[in-house]
């Protein structure tokens, strides 16, 4: 799995660097990049918590480029996960509001939905949730992802069916105007947490 997600460099103490993509912050080690000049306005590629590139400027603000948009359904930069990163970032703030209303002091683990049309990567996700989560409630938890396929309903023949992704067509009569009842979906179905005081039972104890 590689995933690399670009940062700016916000601020420097030692080895540590303040970072930032599309508004998240993190600590990222520059350990790995000790031989190069990083100062804070640099941009730097991190995968997981290390800087392991210096971009350039040209590089971090061409068109186009993932620092500045990312577009996933037409053009993206291989194994660029900025868009899932945004995506994780809302993830994990519906499941604070979801633990802090159920009191829970740890989440295990979330289930999200995640559409063949809605422009995720599942496995881009489940790197970026890595990133996104620590320092959360959600620190320790597991992302598990249900990929749903494309779904269309034709007025036509009435026909509702699967379709691969590229060919939103009734598989029935073959027209183009149907219209897409699944795909889309990116939604955090559940998720699996325990409060404080589950956790203080001794092992074993018994109501
Ligand atoms: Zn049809």
């Amino acid at each position: 799995m590689c995933l690399a997600i670009p940062m700016q460099v916000l601020e420097i103490d030692g080895m540590d660097a303040r970072c930032e993509a599309k508004g998240i912050e993190r600590r990222v080690s520059l350990f790995l990049l000790q031989h190069e000049t990083i100062e804070p306005g640099d941009c730097v590629v991190v995968h997981v918590g290390y800087a392991i590139q210096k971009m350039s400027p040209e590089e971090a603000v061409r068109p186009g480029s993932c620092s500045t948009r990312c577009w996933p359904r037409t053009h993206r930069h291989k194994g660029c996960a900025v868009h899932e990163l945004a995506v994780c970032q809302g993830l994990i703030d519906q499941i604070e509001r979801v633990a802090r209303a159920q009191h829970a002091s740890t989440v295990h683990a979330a289930v999200v939905a995640v559409g063949a049309l809605s422009g995720v990567e599942p496995e881009l996700l489940q790197s970026a949730f890595v990133i996104a989560r620590a320092g959360t409630v959600a620190a320790q938890a597991q992302l598990r992802v249900d990929t749903l396929p494309a779904r269309v309903d034709c007025p036509v023949c009435g026909l509702c069916a699967e379709v691969p992704v590229n060919r939103l067509l009734c598989p029935g009569c073959g027209t183009w105007r149907v219209r897409v009842v699944g795909g889309e979906e990116l939604t955090l179905m559940q998720v699996e947490l325990s409060r404080a005081a589950d956790a203080m039972l001794p092992a074993g104890a018994s109501a």
